[in-house]
């Protein structure tokens, strides 16, 4: 990609925004912002946006960069791909496409068709759900109350009962390949004497489709319209392609993310139909783990929407251990949980159909702490009436109280746990000790203390960022006096930002990591804009310092000298002293 356009779209767009996409961001001073770091596990905000200078820096883990480097890391896309999809999100035009290697473009371009194919596929899909074949489908839609809109909303489909009216439709417009990397295609295999001729792979089902973060269709679930054993599982999802890797995608997370941000709570809820039913009731921050395991990848997905979930499940024997992996997880994440049981064993799909959506509001507002409801769950599996129920309550409670990473909440949850199992409280405090400890033992040994910075330098280190007349001033006198800048942290910092060529970006031209933070820092510390006036005031204030730090030498030199008896060292020291002492005076 032509260097010239990938430096127009860094001007034209907006890391704030770009970042904010991902990242919930709060603002931290006229032009930064401060939010939970997208790429390493916290719990307070040390991931920083800088909005005047256009970059990014976490404190806790390291990373900084550009609107660029931050989309690279974020969508695991190399440099033109991200240049391409920040151009995309800020509607700037693209030039022709040029790749940095065959494979690249090849790559991108098998992406774009499938992305293409399944759009294509979702709009097939719904077409024939109109169809005279798919009246069963319809009358299975109708029959769990999904209406027309709920239908359109989520652009639900029919595959028809056919190997190959889909197949004949979309290989007119596609190249084998393609439609044999989407995943909507079985091949025979020739080596089992099949004719390698594609065939549909979702056959006589309903069709969910499944969107990524940015609404862009990427596989399919598909629910079998009969339960006898030639149709083949009740759920079938496509397979992992280039576009979807299983458990890396939150069902309705294109629709819900907006109300997660605004009502500052994610809802989840295990099944698609469950998630379709409650967010056409209104209830729109709702969200599905598509009946799998909730997995890492997704946590950290919704991370970066909220840190508030309430858990509604269903209640059967699956949705309750799914349930309690989901939680474990997520409080290992340090998200903070909550726990809906619905009355009467319903599930939210359910509930909202036969008690509306008031009630089931209601219900979650009526939410339980997860250690309330995990508690409840331990009494009901083992009924502490006996010593031996106890000890396998307690043994189901204890991996979910190491989970924990905060002390608090985890000695409350001990506490309840003991009164409620009756269980002796120093007894459960002792168990918890010692499962903590293996704990602690994998704990990472904190991120070193960063050094003093005085205001002077970090506004010297905002000068010399810049390229304008403070940037010429600052690294003039860097050449000019150089001891001005000696024995600080920020020495090798300063070199080389005098030394880069001054449209070279500054956060590029740090030495070394630990430069990076103090760079990062100084850039955050204040306004990006520095008066000439200012700079003089600060490189003043840095001269009496360094002055001042001679003058501690000397001292110490004098007196090495007189312990000595070294009466022409101690006459030289003084006359360099009295000079030094009037030059301080008068600065
Ligand atoms: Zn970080």
């Amino acid at each position: 990609m032509a260097d010239g356009f990938s430096q127009s779209v860094k001007q034209q767009a907006d890391i704030v925004r770009i970042v904010g996409d991902y990242v919930r961001l709060s603002k931290a001073g006229a032009h930064s912002f401060k939010g939970l770091c997208p790429f390493h596990k916290e719990k307070s905000p040390s991931f920083n946006v800088q909005a005047a200078q256009q970059f990014f820096h976490c404190f806790g883990c390291g990373q900084s960069g550009d609107v660029f480097t931050f989309i690279q890391k974020m969508e695991n896309v190399g440099f033109p791909e991200a240049v391409r999809m920040v151009a995309q999100k800020c509607g700037i035009p693209l030039p022709k496409r040029e790749f940095s290697s065959p494979e690249e473009a090849e790559s991108a371009r098998l992406r774009g068709k499938l992305l293409e194919l399944h759009e294509q596929a979702a709009q097939y899909f719904a077409e024939q759900l109109q169809s005279p074949e798919a009246a069963r489908a319809r009358e299975y839609l109708t029959g769990r109350g999904t209406t027309a809109d709920a239908i359109t909303a989520f652009n639900l489909g029919y595959a028809p009962d056919s190997f190959s009216t889909m197949r004949d439709r979309f290989q007119e417009r596609f190249a084998p390949e393609v439609l044999r990397a989407s995943g909507l295609f079985s091949a025979k295999e020739q080596a089992e004497g099949g004719s390698g001729a594609l065939y549909a792979r979702f056959r006589k089902r309903i069709m969910f489709p499944i969107r990524n973060e940015g609404g862009r269709t990427i596989a399919f679930t598909a629910r079998a319209l009969d339960s006898d054993e030639k149709s083949g599982p009740k759920y079938l999802n496509s397979p992992e392609t280039p576009l979807y890797v299983k458990g890396q995608v939150l069902f309705n997370l294109d629709k819900a993310k907006a109300a997660i941000r605004q009502f500052e709570f994610a809802l989840l809820v295990e099944g698609q139909m469950d998630c379709i039913s409650v967010y056409m009731a209104g209830v729109t921050n709702v969200i599905a783990t598509s009946g799998t395991a909730f997995t890492e990848a997704q946590v950290r997905l919704l991370a970066r929407h909220t840190r508030q979930v309430v858990v509604n499940f269903d209640p059967d024997t699956a949705g309750a251990n799914a349930a309690e992996k989901s939680i474990a997880l997520l409080i290992e994440e340090g998200f903070s949980v909550k726990v809906v049981t619905l009355e009467g064993g319903l599930d939210p799909d359910r509930f909202v159909r036969e008690r509306g959506v008031q009630a089931y509001i209601a219900e979650l507002r009526a939410a339980r702490r997860h250690s309330d409801y995990l508690i409840e769950r331990a009494r009901m599996l083992h009924p502490p009436v006996t010593a031996d129920a106890k000890v396998k309550a307690l043994n189901f409670l204890l991996p979910h109280m190491q989970h924990m990473p905060n002390r608090i909440a985890r000695d409350e949850f001990a506490a309840d746990a003991a009164q409620k199992l009756g269980i002796d409280s120093a007894l459960l405090r002792q168990e918890l000790k010692q499962a903590a400890g293996a704990r602690r033992s994998t704990v990472r040994p904190a991120a070193n203390v960063a050094p003093m910075v005085s205001e002077a330098e970090k506004l010297i280190l905002r000068a010399m960022c810049h390229t304008g007349a403070a940037f010429a001033a600052a690294t003039e006198r860097h050449r000019r006096e150089p001891w001005l800048f000696e024995g600080l942290a920020t020495t090798d910092l300063m070199a080389a930002l005098a030394n880069r060529q001054p449209t070279d970006d500054p956060m590029m031209a740090a030495p070394d990591e630990q430069s990076r933070h103090l760079l990062a820092a100084a850039l955050l510390a204040g306004p990006a804009e520095v008066s000439l006036g200012d700079l003089e005031q600060a490189l003043a204030s840095l001269r009496i310092r360094q002055m001042e730090r001679r003058q501690r030498d000397l001292r110490r030199r004098l007196a090495d000298a007189e312990a000595r008896g070294d009466a022409e060292t101690i006459r030289e020291l003084m006359a360099e002293k009295l000079q030094l002492d009037r030059e301080l005076r008068e600065s």
